[in-house]
């Protein structure tokens, strides 16, 4: 499936000039970061309601890899993939070294940067060992927040979950709406939530941790970038 991102790459290189789209950017947010933020935030503009910035994630129950630095490490990929499709990337954090900004500061990024998708990376944990698969997270409609960018966001976690499961073969869990997400309710763009596997299952962590399957999910996420972006891959690559 690089090769169907990689096939698309060449045909836009050789458009005709001027025929090429302008280009959109997509901001991409690795979840969390080293350290968790026990400070707290509204959960959505005006709200009297707060939440902590961060919890700080999960980890890998085999691998021992954090859950921070699994998203960054699909994160880049994803970056890489789409730079080389003509897609402008911004990323809220580049690397995992510091105190989670928590999540209006994130929502803050996507909005200054108008961007065409706010994609979330992150990674599943439950008590349950058992417990495995794909699923994408998106807002619900709430009125003044999200109402705004429910249809697209539910659009956009469709199509990524889509090709998020054929990517990884993981099983697939489904979308599922959030009212409650800090970080869902200060987009002012589409926004999704992808939670690529189960750190908690020691099945989906050992896949998540090898190059390989990082590699899967790099491919998914851009291919339902692309696709949601109206720019598909190019077919019968
Ligand atoms: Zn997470």
């Amino acid at each position: 499936m690089l090769a169907l991102c990689l096939v698309f790459v060449a045909s836009l290189l050789t458009l005709p000039a001027g025929a090429a789209q302008p280009r959109p950017i997509v901001v991409i947010d690795p979840g969390h970061d080293l350290h968790a933020n026990s400070a707290t935030e509204p959960i959505g503009p005006g709200s009297s309601t707060r939440k902590i910035k961060d919890g700080g994630g999960t980890r890998g129950v085999v691998s021992g890899l954090t859950e921070a630095e699994l998203n960054m490490r699909v994160a880049l990929r994803v970056r890489k993939l789409l730079e080389a499709a003509g897609i402008r990337v911004a990323m809220t954090r580049a690397r995992t070294s510091g105190t989670s900004m928590g999540n209006v500061a994130r929502a803050r990024i996507a909005n200054r940067a108008g961007a065409a998708l706010f994609l979330r990376i992150h990674a599943d944990g439950s008590t349950d060992p058992r417990a495995r698969g794909t699923h994408t997270l998106h807002p619900a409609p709430r009125p003044g927040w999200t109402d705004d960018v429910y249809a697209s966001s539910k659009r956009a976690a469709r199509i990524v979950q889509t090709e998020m499961v054929g990517a990884l073969g993981f099983p697939d869990r489904g979308l599922q709406e959030r009212a409650d997400f800090t970080g869902f309710n200060w987009a002012d763009v589409p926004v999704i939530l992808a939670e690529m596997g189960f750190m908690t299952n020691p099945t989906e962590d050992r896949q998540l941790s090898t190059p390989a399957y990082q590699r899967r999910a790099a491919i998914g996420l851009c291919r339902g970038t692309l696709r949601f972006l109206g720019r598909p891959p190019a077919r019968g690559g």
